[in-house]
């Protein structure tokens, strides 16, 4: 098995220590793939590169058109290698090739979107109060960015990053999850084909406490895009103090999902489900913390527990799955942990709360599809992201109740409201403290549309025009064109 290599300087390279890491598939935890495992040293390298080709490079000089065209191919690439890179990512994250299909149009979708961009926002001219002037902002790029994504939508992670700051002018830096770096180093292989110039977008791979914390430390670097857990975001926070970089944090989410009793109850069960299950719940928007009217709470778990009794579990390979694995043993621990918690709590478990008896799925780190009953907001099951496919479920009386409860949290990433009453939807999302709220929907999302986190889900936003412009700084230019002694001293 050929050892997975590190793009840095434009040259595919081992690991300077010569160190491997083995990719395991979740599904049976066979060996995958072998990479590279950098560490300080092979990041350090890489900052070099993109801090030369930044400075002395041609590549933040170079038109926007011009890059927005490497980055239109980059996503002709993506969808001319959509087989192949999909099931490459099921293959590593245990979720279904047809999901990893989906992500893979919405990958190409992104960096169609930032191509598009990339040559559209021209800067603006200012009508300056000062006779005989010109005043202009003109957007120019950060510098030198790094980047780190996590392990459950590996490449849809790193496109939201790779795509705006190449647009923008930057060089990078990405360090992928250490646990999930295959389909992330293919796009490396595809961006090169593209034509983008060397040391511009470098790819270190290993752990986030060697290379993430070196790229969040290292004064060379101007800008650190996370998207990981809290914890990781506000040790990256610290480190990034060093030379006050920009930062751009997409953090967890423990996100309330608030079914008012005049709701098409069949529609927002089918979407309870699809809120959360999807990958195995290893979503950060996913709808976990059902909020449902006191009056439909029976009528509504009941529905929803003989649905969850009927998800499929096996293969992502395999056209029947509707659920794959956890992505690794520890996540699998760490789910059951957040379970029994809740039990120990007071929440009862309506169907699920173990891992599956099926022999099929002994090999793999597979969790049943869970439903809690009785949480209260204050439970600890209720209030973290336990990051699996786990439903807690909680009642109200009244719609300022759910609007207070849906908001108690220390997380502001997403929410959804269910209601046929437009004005009483309308209400409720005007009061809820989150990025992105559905009213009637849940987890839909789409390169136009900034994505990112009230509270403490994150700082700044990813996609949309606020996602290109996180890579951007604005300059103002003033120039006087006809000047004069001012004779003041
Ligand atoms: P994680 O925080 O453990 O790891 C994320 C990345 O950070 C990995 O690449 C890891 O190697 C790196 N890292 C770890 N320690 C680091 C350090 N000290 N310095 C720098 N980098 C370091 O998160 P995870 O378990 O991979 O991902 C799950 C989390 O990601 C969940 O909390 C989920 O909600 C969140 N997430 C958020 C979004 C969003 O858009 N808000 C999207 C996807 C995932």
């Amino acid at each position: 098995m050929d050892t997975k290599k590190q793009y840095i300087n434009g040259e595919w390279v081992l690991a300077l220590s010569g160190k491997t890491r083995e990719i395991i598939n979740p599904f049976n935890q066979e060996r995958i793939a072998i990479v590279a495992e950098g560490n300080e040293d092979d990041a350090r390298l890489a900052i070099k590169a993109a801090r030369h080709a930044f400075d002395h490079g041609d590549w933040a000089m170079t038109s926007a058109t011009d890059r927005g065209n490497m980055i239109r191919k980059i996503a002709e690439f993506i969808e001319r290698d959509k087989e192949e890179l999909a099931e490459l990512e099921s293959l590593d994250t245990g979720k279904t090739v047809e999901e990893s299909r989906g992500d893979m149009d919405d990958i190409a979708g992104v960096f169609r979107y930032y191509a598009d961009l990339a040559d559209k926002d021209g800067g603006e001219i200012i009508d300056s109060p000062i006779p005989n002037t010109i005043s202009k902002v003109v957007k120019e790029p950060v510098g030198v960015c790094g980047q780190i994504t996590p392990w459950n939508y590996p490449l849809l992670q790193a496109s939201w990053k790779l795509a705006p700051a190449l647009a923008a002018g930057n060089t990078l830096i990405m360090k992928p999850s250490e646990i999930t770096p295959l389909t992330t180093v293919k796009v490396f292989e595809l961006m090169e084909e593209a034509g983008i110039p060397k040391g511009v977008a470098n790819l270190v791979l290993g752990a986030g406490a060697t290379v993430g914390e070196e790229l969040s430390i290292n004064e060379d670097v101007d800008l650190i895009s996370f998207t990981g857990g809290i914890e990781t975001g506000k040790r990256i926070m610290r480190s990034a103090s060093t030379n006050v970089k920009k930062l751009a944090l997409e953090l967890g989410g423990k996100n309330p999902n608030v079914i008012f009793a005049d709701a098409d109850l069949e529609t927002a069960v089918d979407q309870a489900l699809n809120a959360v299950f999807f990958h195995a719940g290893q979503i950060c928007s996913a709808g976990t913390r059902i909020i449902v009217e006191e009056s439909i709470h029976d009528t509504f778990v009941q529905k929803l527990v003989q649905r969850v009794k009927n998800i499929r579990l096996g293969s992502g390979f395999d056209k029947e799955t509707q659920m794959g694995p956890l992505i690794s043993k520890e996540h699998l621990q760490k789910v059951m942990k957040y379970v029994d918690n809740g039990v120990r709590e007071g929440a009862q478990i309506a169907v699920g709360g173990a891992q599956p008896a099926d022999s099929r799925l002994q090999d793999g780190f597979f969790y049943l599809p869970t439903v809690l009953t009785g949480c209260t907001t204050e439970m600890d099951v209720v209030q973290h992201e336990g990051f699996g496919p786990v439903i807690t479920v909680e009642t109200f009386k009244s719609e300022e109740e759910a609007v207070r409860l849906a908001n108690d949290s220390i997380y502001g990433l997403a929410g959804g409201v269910w209601t046929k009453d437009i004005a009483k939807a309308e209400r409720c999302v005007a009061k809820m403290r989150m990025g992105t709220v559905w009213i009637n929907e849940f987890n839909v999302y789409f390169p136009h549309a900034p994505w990112g986190g009230f509270k403490q889900s994150g700082i700044g936003r990813e996609l949309g025009r606020l996602g290109l412009e996180e890579y951007q700084e604005s300059k103002h230019v003033f120039h006087n064109i006809d000047p004069q002694p001012i004779h003041w001293f």
